[in-house]
C-alpha cells in the first residue's frame, strides 16, 4: 500500500535540495515577497520554503527498479539532473545507498551528484513532483507487464497516464520504452500513437540515440533478458507541440 507516501501539494514546494545536495543555492530564508512572521504563532502557521537547488530534474526513470540505468547516465549527462522513481521502499532504498557508495567512490571527478532516487507511486500525482514542460526525457524500461487483462490498468502506460506524461515533457522530449512482453510492446505502441500528444521516433533516429543501447544493456532487467536469450522491443515517442487553438 501507497497511503503513506508523501507528496509536495505543488512542484514549487518539492524540496530536493536533500537528493542534490551539491546543487542547493545559497540564499537568505526570507525575501521580499513573504515577509518574516511578527509572532511565533505565525512562525509555526508559515510553512518552512524549500531549499531551492540550482537546476531542475530533466530526466526521469519511472520504475527504476535496483537503478543500472540511472548510475549509465550519470556520467554521460553530468550537466543534467537525472531522477529514479521507485514504488519499492526497500528497493528504493538500495538506489539511494549505491549512488551515495558511487558519490564517494568518486568524489575527486565529483561523479553521481546529478543522480537521486525518490519513494514514489507514479502512477499517482507525476504533476505534483515536475511542472508542465519540465522534463526532456522519460524513461519506461521492462515495466511490469500485468498480463491478465483485468490487470491492464495497472499498466504503466494507459491513455491518462501518456497525458500526464505528455503534461510533464517538453515539446521535442522523448518517452523512451523497452519490454521484452511483445503484446505489452504492442500495447505501449497503440497508445502513445494514440494519443494527440505523442509520435512514433523513426527507427533510424531511435538506433542512433545513445540512450538506446543504455537501456538495452545497462538496466537490471536487460542483463536478465540477455542472460535469457529474449527478445527486447524498443520504441520511442516524440512530445509535440501543442496545437494552437
Ligand atoms: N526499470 C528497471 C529495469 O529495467 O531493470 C526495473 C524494472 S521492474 C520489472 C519494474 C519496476 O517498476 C519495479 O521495481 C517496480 O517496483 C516498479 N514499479 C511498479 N509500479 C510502480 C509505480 N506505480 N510507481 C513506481 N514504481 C513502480
Amino acid at each position: 500500500s501507497d497511503h503513506r507516501l508523501i507528496y509536495p501539494p505543488h512542484p514549487d514546494q518539492m524540496d530536493w535540495s536533500s537528493l542534490y545536495p551539491d546543487y542547493v543555492v545559497d540564499e537568505p530564508q526570507q525575501d521580499q515577497q513573504t515577509p518574516a512572521p511578527e509572532t511565533p504563532s505565525d512562525r509555526e502557521l508559515t510553512p518552512a520554503r524549500p531549499k531551492r537547488i540550482s537546476k531542475d530534474v530533466e530526466v526521469a526513470d519511472i520504475g527504476c527498479g535496483f537503478g543500472g540505468l540511472l548510475v549509465a547516465l550519470a556520467p554521460l549527462m553530468p550537466e543534467t539532473l537525472i531522477l529514479g522513481l521507485e514504488i519499492r521502499v526497500s528497493v528504493t532504498q538500495f538506489v539511494e545507498d549505491r549512488i551515495k557508495a558511487l558519490r564517494r567512490q568518486n568524489e575527486a571527478a565529483g561523479l553521481y551528484r546529478n543522480v537521486g532516487v525518490l519513494r514514489a507511486n507514479t502512477m499517482k500525482f507525476l504533476p505534483n513532483f515536475f511542472r508542465k514542460g519540465q522534463l526532456a526525457k522519460v524513461f519506461i524500461c521492462f515495466p511490469d507487464p500485468h498480463f491478465k487483462a483485468r490487470k491492464h490498468k495497472q499498466r504503466i502506460v494507459s491513455t491518462t497516464l501518456n497525458s500526464e506524461y505528455a503534461y510533464v515533457l517538453r515539446p521535442g522530449g522523448i518517452v523512451y520504452t523497452i519490454t521484452d512482453v511483445p503484446d505489452l510492446h504492442e500495447w505501449m505502441v497503440q497508445h502513445f500513437e494514440a494519443h494527440p500528444s505523442f509520435e512514433r521516433v523513426p527507427e533510424d533516429e531511435q538506433e542512433a540515440d545513445p540512450c538506446v543501447p543504455i537501456m538495452r544493456t545497462e538496466t537490471e532487467e536487460g542483463k536478465k533478458v540477455e542472460r535469457h536469450k529474449g527478445q527486447k522491443h524498443v520504441a520511442l515517442f516524440r512530445r509535440l507541440e501543442d496545437p494552437a487553438w
